[in-house]
């Protein structure tokens, strides 16, 4: 059963549906992260906008209320890619906004007393094997000092640390909890939010959705790696990320992990995992490595997978061994939008009124606040900051079936560098071969 934990065990009460034609400033389709804060921002901007969300589902269904809750300043381009096509000075843009972002959405929260388990504590990126110490030294910069093994492990216990990377700037929250209380805020000051109300059409000025026609000055796409085929004429992909979290900790196994600052932690692996401490003692621990699926095809088999969601339990144990025992009664996944240049995008037409936004890869949580308040600028003909993600394309992926072979063997290839490192005690061949064909 896919049951995230995020969501708990409340039944969720609908929204009203779409039953009739109707008009409003700005129609925004879809109800993750990217439509409510475009929504937030936009509100904030031009209080008197006439604005409705359109949900297929319900609010926070997607990869925002399923997700890691790692609200990070993590960026799916690589910065030397960055710097190389951007330059330096809009690449410095992105990190500072980035990082303030972080601290936006915690203020956003204590200020309106959202109950969200925000905890800014950091991130640590840990090493087990001499391999993945060597390549994390060498990633040190301004935003990431370097722990020995004793400072790595007076942050968190885990066995076999030999050392990390510690940045201040990410937070731990739960991201259902903010999806909720985001739409709560917008209803209070009149965003409209249709749930069950699935977007068949979006053209000029209007949208069709249930059989109906709304007109709209603006619409706004923030479906993410739900967008129809139609819509993204191969420019993203789906890509599932799983997740599993324990039941609640005790107090003595809590101590023996340490992390009271609640820093979310992920093993520098080459295939991606990540962590936290919930605000409710548990460990929620995810990864990616689900097979994609020929012609992009989203499927609610890839979001349980046995094999990835055991060796999820696995690598817990792992780090923890005090673990031993615990119940893992949370198995869920989602899909997240791939880009072929691993970029985000913001476009905005105002002669047509079509915007899009996405592409975040699995580092949403933030980005998508930052690229939904840009877009709300643009929106209002406001100055944006020179950012690498405004207006920029994004590619289209290689015709299937050379992308479902090309993204399956990526995956068996960083296993194998994993395992390759694991043995050798050495930075991966492998690895070194696969990343410049990546493109990230
Ligand atoms: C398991 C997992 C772990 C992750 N961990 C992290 C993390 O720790 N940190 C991080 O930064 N990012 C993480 N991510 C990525 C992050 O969750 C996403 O990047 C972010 O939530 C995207 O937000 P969104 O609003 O753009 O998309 P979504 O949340 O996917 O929302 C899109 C919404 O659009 C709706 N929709 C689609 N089509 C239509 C239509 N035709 N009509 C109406 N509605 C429609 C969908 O139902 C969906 O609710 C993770 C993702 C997953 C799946």
């Amino acid at each position: 059963m896919n049951r995230s934990l995020w969501r708990g065990e409340e039944a969720i009460t609908s929204r009203k549906s779409v039953s009739s034609n109707n008009s409003f400033d700005i129609a925004i389709i879809g109800g993750g992260f990217s439509g409510l804060w475009s929504a937030y921002h936009l509100k904030k901007i031009q209080p008197s906008l006439t604005i409705a969300i359109f949900e297929q589902n319900y609010v926070g269904f997607g990869a925002s209320g399923r997700n890691g809750g790692w609200a990070s300043a993590e960026y799916p381009t690589s910065s030397t890619r960055l710097i190389k096509e951007h330059g330096l000075q809009i690449y410095q843009n992105l990190r500072r906004d980035l990082t303030q972002s972080i601290d936006e959405i915690g203020q956003i929260a204590r200020s309106n007393k959202w109950q969200i388990d925000y905890a800014k504590g950091g991130a640590l990126v840990f090493a087990t094997n001499k391999a993945q110490l060597t390549r994390i030294s060498s990633e040190i910069d301004d935003e990431h000092r370097f722990l020995n093994q004793g400072q790595a492990q007076e942050l968190l216990n885990v066995a076999n640390i030999k050392g990390g990377v510690f940045t201040p700037h990410c937070a731990a929250l739960n991201p259902f909890k903010l999806t909720q209380e985001i739409a709560t805020y917008l209803e209070s000051v009149g965003v409209e939010i249709f749930e069950n109300s699935r977007v068949e059409q979006i053209s000029d000025k209007q949208i069709e959705v249930n059989g109906h026609t709304i007109t709209c000055q603006t619409s706004i796409r923030a479906t993410e790696a739900f967008t129809s085929q139609k819509w993204s004429a191969n420019q993203q992909i789906p890509i599932y990320s799983l997740m599993v979290a324990t039941e609640p900790l005790s107090a003595d196994v809590l101590s023996q992990i340490k992390n009271t600052q609640r820093a979310t932690f992920q093993e520098a692996c080459h295939l991606i995992t990540y962590a936290q401490i919930t605000g409710d003692n548990r460990l929620a621990i995810g990864g990616r490595g689900v097979r994609y699926k020929l012609f992009s095809r989203l499927s609610g088999r890839s979001e349980i997978d046995n094999r990835m969601h055991n060796a999820l339990q696995r690598r817990a144990l792992s780090w923890f061994p005090q673990l031993q025992g615990t119940k893992f009664p949370y198995r869920w996944g989602g899909p997240v939008a791939l880009t072929r240049r691993w970029q985000c995008y913001l476009n905005y037409d105002p002669k047509t009124g079509q915007a899009a936004i996405g592409g975040y890869v699995g580092d949403g949580v933030t980005l998508s606040y930052l690229v939904a308040k840009n877009l709300a600028l643009k929106i209002n003909n406001l100055k944006t900051s020179d950012l690498p993600f405004i207006d920029q394309k994004i590619g289209t992926w290689e015709p299937e079936p050379i992308r479902y072979f090309a993204i399956n063997a990526g995956f068996k290839a960083t296993v194998a560098a994993d395992i390759e490192e694991k043995i050798t005690q050495h930075p991966s061949l492998i690895a070194a071969v696969i990343d410049p064909l990546i493109n990230r």
